[in-house]
């Protein structure tokens, strides 16, 4: 183990420890709340959503909430009891803000669901492994809270050939791991067994700062003859990053804005493992988490296996919280961690301490300087940065530059303030900006989302007013050639050309000569109406108008005999449009005739409608025969006018034998009654066949 190369990363530092604080007493448990209270994003990803209602009983290890998206894990109960609450809740964040959960009043009987352990996870296919480990609700346990089973599935650059297992745990203060370590070795090696056995790397490495000699001794034992390589780090702070810990063991850099998987590595987090160890093995989801309390403000520092969802600050009443002491709770390590504003919020799967330090353990920085360009922020940084340009970067809001100087490489690790000598907080301006960055690039993707669907809008407005505009165009010109006919139909025709060959003319003649036959009719009628005048009051006015009307009507006959003789039989074969017309003709006449015969109208005005419905009846024979379609079998039926006395004897003839059938029928008729009624029935019959005979 010792003569194992090693590399070393740019920078860090050598803050004091402090872990002696928790690290000498067993993990204890934690005493079971009364109330649990489970926020549904604990996780990196889409937070889980509910399946339970409130009222509803729930035993430990049941899924409360499922998982919603790839990067999402479900949620469980952490213990026995009734769901009382779901909703908004407080949340272990900064800002004290409240988030959704389902909160759980236990029963105190902390009663198990039926689990499903697999001892031999080597006959399941790795789908189904990693379905489990899924299901188990595990996210990393080391802090950053990301999905375990889909940070195991993505392997965007091909095959993982090292797994990392990361017990540097190099923050000051927090001991959880190295307490796991120490006490639940061998669970966690099963856990190693069961994530090589999944990834089939070429080789395990497993790193662990030399602060923890007691850990590195209890996993010597644990791992016994097996492959894995188990290499322990010089102390220094942040060996824990992903990407230093990569480049202590293999001495490979991870590129800028990469992932270990790009260069074919995959780190886990020594609690991840043990509960991946739980979960396949023993098939208990992850309901607990081990947690350091520690501070000079509690009285028992120590490390806990805690329920998720208990209340911080019955933890830290556990631990004996002197509250008067406290100057401020941190979650989290003093570099890493943050400021929680209260002890009403819960301990989540990312909770891996809570430090609640007096002032003169931990005193807040002085007031901040102006930067003195000294450059001891550089040369601390574990990421290679330059924390000074980054700082005056996010002072002036300048995005561009932020992203050329890899601010998003920055892990956050807090190294540059604490060697800063102007006590500049600059890691809160690095998360401002990343923070501000984040929000604009969400806003510019919404802006480019609108922008596109506007555009396509635009796009299929126009073609919509395009083909509007088309369609104009298409009436328009179909009107122009309408008019265009008209007027080639009002001269006269060629008659030296055939008609056959002249199709929009004939057309034009056909309409013509109705025109001509209206105006010829309507002339009729009012000279008829005004001889009528005329001969009830002779006045020279009346005698003056008949002659003009009379004149009139010769000159309407005229030219429909022009027209007449010049049109039909002449008329295009092809002109179906024409027999269209002539057969509408028809029917119009054939209406108005029977109009006017049912409104009583003088004979006169009969006659005109007569020969105006013969003269289209001969139109419509002219525009059949001129057709390219067989002519319709005509069946002519001589409609005489209704005969009256035959209709009343045929009625009398109905009701009569209507009658006898009705007598017949009825037994108890009357014999004189039927006798009668025989006599009326022959009776109609004989005066119907005398009135048909005449
Ligand atoms: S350590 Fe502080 S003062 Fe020195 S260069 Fe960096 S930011 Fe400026
Ligand atoms: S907080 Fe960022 S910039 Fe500062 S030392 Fe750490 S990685 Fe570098």
């Amino acid at each position: 183990m010792s003569d194992v190369k090693l590399w070393d990363f740019h920078g860090g530092i050598h803050p004091p420890e402090h872990k002696a604080l928790s690290n000498r007493t067993p993990i204890q448990p934690a005493p079971l709340p009364a109330r649990l209270i489970l926020p549904l994003g604990q996780h990196i990803g889409a937070p889980a959503q509910p399946i339970v209602a409130v009222g509803e009983r729930v035993l430990k290890g049941q899924t409360i909430a499922a998982a919603s998206g790839r990067v999402s894990v479900p949620l469980h109960a952490p213990t026995s009891g009734t769901v009382s609450f779901i909703g908004p809740q407080p949340y272990p964040h900064v800002s004290g803000m409240l988030a959704p959960a389902i909160v759980i009043d236990s029963d105190g009987l902390d009663a198990w669901a039926p689990l499903a352990p697999c001892a031999d996870y080597r006959g399941l296919a790795p789908e189904v492994l990693l379905e489990k480990i899924r299901q188990a609700g595990i996210s990393g346990l080391g802090g950053a809270g990301f999905p375990t089973a889909v940070k195991l599935a993505a392997r965007p650059q091909g095959k993982i050939h090292t797994l990392i297992i990361n017990g540097a745990e190099c923050e000051p203060y927090i001991t959880a791991d190295d307490r796991l370590m120490r006490e639940r070795a061998a669970e966690l090696v099963a856990g190693i067994e069961i994530l090589a056995w999944l990834i089939q790397p070429e080789q395990v490495l497993i790193g662990i700062e030399d602060n923890k000699p007691e850990a590195i001794a209890a996993l010597q034992a644990a791992l016994g003859e097996r492959p894995f390589g188990l290499r322990v780090l010089p102390t220094k702070y942040p060996s824990g990053g992903e990407k230093q810990l990569v480049e202590l063991l293999t001495g490979q850099q991870v590129p800028s804005g990469g992932l270990p998987t790009d260069v074919g590595m995959l780190c886990q987090n020594v609690g991840t493992c043990v509960a991946i160890h739980d979960a396949v093995l023993q098939g208990r989801p992850l309901v607990s988490r081990i947690v350091t309390l520690t501070g000079e403000a509690l009285a028992r520092p120590m490390n806990v296996e805690a329920l998720l969802g208990t209340p911080i600050g019955e933890l830290l009443a556990f631990a004996g919280l002197d509250e008067a002491r406290m100057d401020r709770l941190i979650m989290g390590g003093p570099m890493m961690g943050f400021t929680l504003p209260s002890l009403e919020a819960p301990l989540i799967k990312t909770g891996n301490c809570l430090l609640a330090p007096t002032r003169s353990e931990l005193p807040p920085p002085p007031p901040p300087l102006p930067c003195i360009r000294c450059g001891a922020c550089a040369d601390a940084c574990p990421a290679s940065l330059l924390p000074q340009q980054l700082h005056f970067f996010a002072l002036g809001q300048e995005h561009e530059q932020l992203r050329a100087h890899n601010l998003f490489d920055c892990i956050e690790c807090g190294a540059c303030a604490y060697v800063c000598p102007s006590s500049l907080p600059l890691v809160q301006y690095y998360r401002a900006a990343k923070a501000e960055i984040r929000e604009l690039e969400q806003k510019q993707h919404k802006a480019e989302h609108s922008r596109r669907r506007f555009e396509l809008r635009q796009e299929r407005l126009r073609k919509a007013e395009e083909q509007k505009e088309a369609e104009r165009q298409a009436r328009a010109e179909q009107a122009a050639r309408a008019k265009a006919l008209q007027t080639e139909s009002a001269a006269l025709p060629d008659r030296t050309a055939p008609l056959a060959a002249q199709p929009s003319l004939a057309a034009g003649l056909l309409e013509q000569q109705k025109k001509l036959r209206i105006e010829a009719s309507m002339a009729q009628i009012a000279l008829k109406k005004a001889e009528k005048q005329l001969a009830a009051h002779a006045t020279p006015e009346l005698e003056a108008q008949v002659a003009e009307l009379r004149a009139a009507v010769e000159a309407a006959k005229k030219a429909l005999e022009a027209v007449t003789a010049a049109a039909p039989p002449a008329v295009p074969a092809s002109n179906d449009a024409a027999l269209k017309k002539a057969k509408i003709e028809l029917a119009i006449k054939r209406t108005e005739l029977k109009k006017a015969e049912k409104a009583g109208a003088d004979d006169a005005e009969l006659t005109c409608l007569r020969e105006a419905l013969a003269s289209a009846e001969r139109a419509l024979h002219a525009a059949e025969e001129a057709s390219d379609k067989p002519a319709p079998q005509l069946i002519r039926t001589d409609k005489r006018p209704v005969d009256e006395k035959l209709r009343t004897l045929k009625t009398e003839l109905a009701f009569a034998r209507a009658d006898l059938r009705k007598l017949e029928r009825d037994e108890a008729a009357d014999p004189p009654a039927l006798e009668s009624a025989r006599t009326r029935l022959a009776e109609a019959e004989r005066k119907l066949a005398e009135h048909q005979s005449e």
